[in-house]
Order: structure tokens, then sequence, then C-alpha cells
């Protein structure tokens, strides 16, 4: 019988991945499924950029390379974040990570001790809690509100759990799995509370510029920001490149520094030659880029319609993200199914129809009644969602 480590009993996991499972076995028992569960991309990375990383495997490419990355790619990714951010960050400034997703880990191993109190978004990404409970800090969360036009922030709820032990504040504006996108107003107040409590902020930009109509603001850009916060920028989702794994730490120079041991002791150094395509990534034609966000865009308004169109269902349309976090606590009802996950998996039995619920994004909060979906339109092309929706329909209005 081997022994795991006792802190492995700790250690979380993304469920969607589960989901995505389930969905699979019953696709191989011959049941069509709509896949909405993950936020994947069955859209191809654009040819410019596969043709670059033959180019440098063809190139010999193929071996170590620095460990916090080559410096094309740091520069390219200093120059690109300062264009859209107005910042002045120089290579000295990003490390160069195997996906997004690393940058949480190396941030919080380099910044949290055992005991240490870490605000994050639930629901939110669910590597976050994770991580933060198996290094020993404490996961203190803060939850969102229906708004107007979109989710908010329960800024009042951040303020309430801040103590004398809080460390580190996790931001993902541009929200998995809310779709939620911080007010100008909101964002001020969060730097306050930032400078106010001596805080250093994790801003997850995954989604920075998967934006459909407007601006994206980062945290970074506001005044003192920029010395209190590591941006987790990623190639997965702006390029179609989730399995690619690459991505970036961007941050104060002792901190990038520091993030940067992590890749010496752990992976040594990202793919060389994959760190030489996101260079024609950022640096060449952004055609592939553009037709992503036409065809998402696409796909978004399809989903929100048919959506909207459902007995006892209610759902925003975000301007940013590849998500919808709709309400179903009416149309739970109208099924007379009273469990979140029950009306998942009794949905994915009857119509094939495959998503994630409120409850792969955390355990739910003190006071919260009302019941969600997550539903990613990233993997699914827009004939199969109005095919798919339209049997969801017929599931809930009978
Ligand atoms: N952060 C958020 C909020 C995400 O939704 C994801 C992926 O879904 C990531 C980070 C990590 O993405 P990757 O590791 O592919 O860059």
């Amino acid at each position: 019988m081997i022994q795991l480590a006792d802190r492995y009993s700790n250690l979380g996991t993304e469920t969607a991945f589960t989901v995505s499972a389930e969905a699979t076995a019953l696709a191989n028992s011959g049941t069509k499924i709509y896949p909405f569960h993950l936020g994947d991309i069955n859209l191809k990375t654009p040819g410019n950029i596969v043709e670059a990383m033959m180019r440098a495997v063809e190139n010999g490419k193929t071996g170590y390379c620095p460990n916090s990355g080559i410096p094309e790619l740091k520069e390219a990714l200093a120059n690109n974040i300062n264009a859209t951010h107005g910042t002045s960050y120089a290579a000295e400034n990003v490390s160069v990570q195997p996906g997004g997703k690393p940058v949480i880990n190396k941030f919080l191993l380099a910044l949290m001790n055992p005991g240490d109190e870490v605000l994050y978004p639930n629901p939110g990404f669910p590597i976050y809690e994770s991580l933060i409970k198996f290094y020993g800090g404490k996961a203190v969360p803060y939850g969102f509100r229906e708004g107007k036009d979109n989710f908010e922030i329960k800024l009042d709820e951040m303020l309430r759990s801040i103590t004398p032990k809080t460390k580190l504040l996790i931001f993902n504006d541009l929200h998995n799995p809310t779709g939620y996108e911080a007010k100008e107003q909101e964002m001020q107040e969060i730097a306050r509370v930032v400078r106010d409590h001596n805080l250093l902020v994790l801003d997850d930009e995954a989604y920075y510029d998967i934006r459909y109509s407007g601006e994206s603001r980062s945290l970074a850009s506001l005044p003192g920001m920029v010395d209190r916060c590591v941006l987790l920028y990623t190639f997965s989702k702006k390029y179609a490149m989730t399995g690619w794994r690459i991505g970036a730490a961007i941050g104060p120079k002792d901190l990038i520094e520091a993030i940067s041991r992590f890749n010496v002791n752990d992976e040594s150094c990202t793919s060389h030659f994959i760190q030489h395509a996101a260079v024609e990534a950022l640096t060449g034609p952004q055609d592939g880029y553009r037709e992503i966000l036409k065809v998402l865009k696409e796909r978004r308004d399809k989903t929100v319609d048919i959506l909207n169109s459902i007995a006892g269902i209610r759902c925003y349309r975000p301007h940013a993200t590849f998500y919808l976090f709709p309400n179903i606590t009416e149309a739970m009802k109208i099924k007379g199914i009273s469990h979140q996950d029950r009306f998942r998996t009794q949905a994915l039995e009857e119509t094939g129809v495959s998503f994630c619920t409120r409850l792969h994004f955390g355990s739910a909060l003190p006071g919260e009644t009302d019941s969600y979906i997550r539903l990613a339109y990233s993997g699914i092309d827009i004939d199969q969602i109005e095919e798919g929706l339209s049997r969801l329909k017929a599931f809930i209005e009978g």
C-alpha cells in the first residue's frame, strides 16, 4: 500500500475535467454530446504560429534555453503588455511559464507562508483554493452578486474578511466562471484596498484579450499597483493554444526572479521551440486572433439568446471571456430538481448537453440560495449550440 504524503489530502482538483471524462464516457457509449463543460477551444491555432514553431524545430531550437524564457519572447511580452496596460515593464519583469496555471502555483510558493490568509474569488477558478490550502494557507473567499448588466463583486464582503494575517489577493477580472468585469469605480476601490492593507496581488488576466466590445483594463495600470501585482498572462485562449502550454508571469523584478528560480528547480525551461512560436503570435499578423474573436462572439450571442428564451433561466451577455453563468433557480423548480448537480447529470443523460455547475467553482458560500450553471461556448460550433440548447429547452419546458 502506497502511503501518500500527509499534505496530499489538502490538494484539490479541477472538477471540470471530471465532467469532461463523464461526457466522454457517455459519448463512447453512443450518446451525442454537446460540450459546454470545458474552457477549451475547438478552433485551430493560427497558421503563422504553427509555421513559426515548425521553423524553430527545423532550426534546431530544441535544446534547453534560459530558465526564465528566451530574451526575444520576454521583450515581446513586455512590449505587448506595455502597449495595452500603459506600464513600462522590461524583459527582466517577465518569466515565461508552461501555461498560465503555473503562475498561480509559483506566486503562492514564492509569497505565502503557512497560516497567511489569501483572498480569492468563489465562485472562481478552482486551482486557487486548491493550492492555497495545499501549501497551508488560509483560503478566504469573496463572492459575486447579480447586478444590472452583469455580476458585481462583493467588495463589502472582501473588506470584512481582511485581518492582520491577510497577505495576498487573487483577482480575476474578466472572470471565469461568471464573466464578471470590474467597473472603473470597483477597480479603483480594489486598488485602494490593496494599498491600504499592504497586499500583493495575483492578477489573473487569462481573458484580457477575449473581449468583444469595449476595452480591457488592468489593476496593474492604477497608481501604485505595478509594484504590487503579478500578472498571469497566457497564450492559451487568445490564440487557441491551450495544449501548447505557454504563458508568463509579469511583475516586479525581484519577485519575477524568485518565480523563475522555481523554473530552474521544476521544468528547467518552457519548451524552447514553442517560445519562438509565441514570439510570432505576439509580433506577427493578428488576423487569426481576430477571426477567433469573431467566431466566439457569434457563439456568445447565439448561446445567450437561446438561454434567455428558456423558461426559468436568466443570463447576462458579458463583453468578455467565453463563459456564461446563467441563473437556473426557477428552471430547477420547474423540473422539480433541488440539487444543482442532479440538474446537471439529468440534463446530460437526457439531452447530451454537458456543462458545469456553480459547485465546480468552489463550495457555496453562506447565504447563497440561487443556483447557477456554467457554459463555455469556446469548444462547440454554432449549429451544435443551437441543436443542444433546443434540447435543453425541451428538457426544462417539457
Ligand atoms: N486562469 C483562469 C481564470 C483560467 O480560466 C485558466 C484556464 O482555464 C487559467 C488561468 C489557466 O490557463 P492556462 O494554464 O491554459 O494558461
